[in-house]
């Protein structure tokens, strides 16, 4: 299923912009998809073997961003189709960075913490030749942590015997981590709904909201919604949910979950539903911030929600955004609504590149300030040509990383004259 999204969804927007045929092949295809298997000691003395990806799709606006993934079902597929969105998502969010993204076919519930280590470093000596902080700079994902991004950058630094901060982002405070950074992405969240709830003249104040997955984007989108007075209605991880329509009490849950690694289920609060009923929750607003492919033709008609806001990425299939769409439900793509971690990624490579340290109140000042011209944009966008906000967000990328390949070649040749509709 995967890669079919990245590339209809591409293919939509290039059709929108009128998009040059020369540029379409330029653009369309990753740079470089490079598969590895290696070997890893575990605690029992036995050799196990694991396949990794680490996938460059463009690097065409800066050097290629996106996290490493650690997840049962990470396949070449998924690793392409992420590396793509985060092409399009910096450059949405007009960061001077292109997409990659990595990950390891492993189960991290399984693991302890010295195979996760061994595996990180393994994945590290495998992949080095990749990275560096003006080629690659990967950053957390499902299933890794600020840890595992302590050790991406202590055997990267190993390997090139200097120390590099900037080689990866998401990192602890004390090795060049970034204030803001680990609840950025539910930051970024928070930020983007208030500002498409305040173009449809609705508030968050009182807004019942539904949330699937409860790591690092959901705990903190939720937790930030709830502060914002919404009522977090109904929650789910993957072992299962809970639902109160008077609103869960986030901070004991996020309390419970860090402190007790408590499944929601077995939390006492509220009532218990299945993983995937937030999906059809009685709500104002979805959000799914778990993993791809949630909402599907299957389903899609059950969704009560009139805003999705979409948290996790690729979480809405092509076939079920239509379905959406002629429902009248508002969908806030990915590359907007989550973009909140890429945008503190970037503060925090810019502060290892001049060793400063920022503080949280100037990073969620200006992380606000550029979801916000993003969504304003990205509005505009799609008013003035009529289209939804996913085919809007991806003109927007898509055109100015067709701009820069454009303004990059030595001898650039149009192959029907338009490079592309000026938007
Ligand atoms: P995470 O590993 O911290 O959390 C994932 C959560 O999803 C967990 O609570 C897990 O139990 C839950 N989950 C998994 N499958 C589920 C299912 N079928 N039903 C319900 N819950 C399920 O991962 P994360 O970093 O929070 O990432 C979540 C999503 O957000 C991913 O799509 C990721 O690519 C995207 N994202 C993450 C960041 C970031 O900064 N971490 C930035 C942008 C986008």
């Amino acid at each position: 299923m995967p890669q079919e999204t990245a590339v209809q969804q591409f293919d939509e927007a290039a059709k929108l912009l009128n998009l040059d045929q020369n540029l379409i092949e330029q653009i369309r295809h990753p740079d470089m998809i490079v598969e590895k298997n290696f070997t890893v000691r575990m605690d029992s003395g036995e050799i196990r073997n694991f396949t990794g990806w680490r996938v460059h799709h463009s690097t065409v606006l800066g050097p290629a961003k996106g996290g490493i993934r650690f997840h049962p079902a990470v396949s070449r597929e998924e690793v392409i189709d992420l590396a793509t969105w985060m092409t399009w998502k910096c450059a949405l969010l007009n960061l001077p960075l292109g997409g990659g993204k990595g990950g390891v076919r492993c189960n991290p519930g399984e693991l302890s913490r010295g195979e996760l280590e061994r595996i990180t470093r393994r994945y590290v000596q495998e992949f080095h030749f990749m990275l560096g902080p003006k080629k690659d700079i990967p950053a957390p994902d499902v299933g890794t942590d600020e840890q595992i991004m302590a050790w991406v950058m202590d055997e990267y630094s190993r390997i090139k015997g200097e120390t590099s901060f900037s080689v990866v982002t998401g990192k602890p405070l004390g090795l060049g981590g970034s204030q803001g950074r680990k609840a950025a992405t539910g930051k970024g969240v928070l930020y983007a709904t208030e500002f498409i709830l305040q173009a449809l003249h609705k508030k968050l104040d009182g807004a019942k909201i539904s949330v699937q997955g409860f790591g690092n984007v959901g705990s903190h989108a939720a937790l930030f919604f709830h502060e914002a007075g919404a009522k977090i209605v109904a929650l789910s991880d993957s072992s299962g949910g809970i639902a109160d329509e008077q609103g869960l009490d986030i901070p004991r849950l996020i309390i419970y979950k860090k402190e007790r690694g408590m499944a929601l289920a077995e939390s006492g609060l509220g009532r218990v539903i299945g993983a995937q009923d937030t999906l059809v929750a009685d709500c104002d607003i979805f959000v799914p911030a778990a993993i791809e492919g949630v909402i599907t033709k299957e389903n899609a008609h059950t969704v009560k929600a009139r805003l999705v806001v979409e948290g996790a990425n690729g979480p809405t299939t092509p076939e079920a955004d239509e379905i959406l769409r002629s429902r009248d439900i508002i969908v806030v793509p990915d590359i907007l609504a989550n973009a909140g971690g890429v945008v503190v990624s970037f503060f925090e490579w810019q502060q290892n590149q001049s060793m400063a340290s920022w503080t949280e109140e100037f990073i969620y000042a200006e992380l606000k300030n550029r979801m916000q011209n993003a969504a304003r944009n990205v509005l505009d966008v799609a008013e003035r040509h009529s289209v939804g906000l996913r085919e809007a967000a991806y003109m927007i990328g898509i055109k100015r990383v067709a701009k820069a390949v454009s303004q990059r070649a030595h001898d650039f040749k149009s192959g029907n004259g338009v490079l592309y509709k000026d938007i």
